[in-house]
C-alpha cells in the first residue's frame, strides 16, 4: 500500500520508538510539521482501523500509539516499569474464546487484548 509523505512520517516516528507515543509526541518528532495536530490524529485513527498501529490506554488514562509489525492477529505487551512495548505474533486464546462463546451464546468475531508486566531487562534488574 502506498503511503503519503505525511503518513510515512508518522509511521517512521512510531517505528523509531520502542515506547508508545501520544499524538503530541508523534507530532513533535515529525521531521516536517506541515500539518497540524488534528491531521496527525486523523491519520493515526486511520492507521488503527487499517491495522498499521494500535492505540493503548495507559494506566494514566492517556491514549498512546504503537506501530504494528504483524499483519496477522497479534497482541502487544507493555512493561509497566520502563514503558517499552513488544509485539507477539500469536494469540493463544482460541480455545478460551470458544469456551466463552458457549458460555455466553455470543459468536465472538474479534477481540483486543493488551498485556502489562515487566520486560526482561526490568525483571532481571528487580531480581538483582
Ligand atoms: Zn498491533
Ligand atoms: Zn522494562
Ligand atoms: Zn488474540
Amino acid at each position: 500500500m502506498r503511503q503519503t509523505p505525511q503518513r510515512e512520517g508518522i509511521l517512521h516516528v512510531l517505528k523509531d520508538s520502542d515506547r508508545p507515543l501520544t499524538v503530541e509526541e508523534i507530532w513533535e518528532r515529525m521531521p516536517e510539521r506541515r500539518s497540524g495536530l488534528p491531521t496527525v490524529y486523523r491519520n493515526l485513527e486511520r492507521f488503527v482501523r487499517e491495522g498499521w498501529a494500535e492505540s493503548i490506554l495507559g494506566a494514566d488514562q492517556v491514549m498512546r500509539f504503537v506501530r504494528c509489525d504483524s499483519r496477522h492477529h497479534h497482541h502487544h505487551l507493555q512493561c509497566e516499569r520502563c514503558g517499552r512495548t513488544a509485539e507477539v505474533d500469536a494469540c493463544g486464546l482460541e480455545e478460551s474464546l470458544r469456551k466463552l462463546e458457549s458460555l455466553s451464546g455470543f459468536q465472538i468475531t474479534r477481540h483486543q487484548l493488551m498485556l502489562f508486566g515487566l520486560c526482561g531487562a526490568c525483571s532481571a534488574e528487580k531480581d538483582r
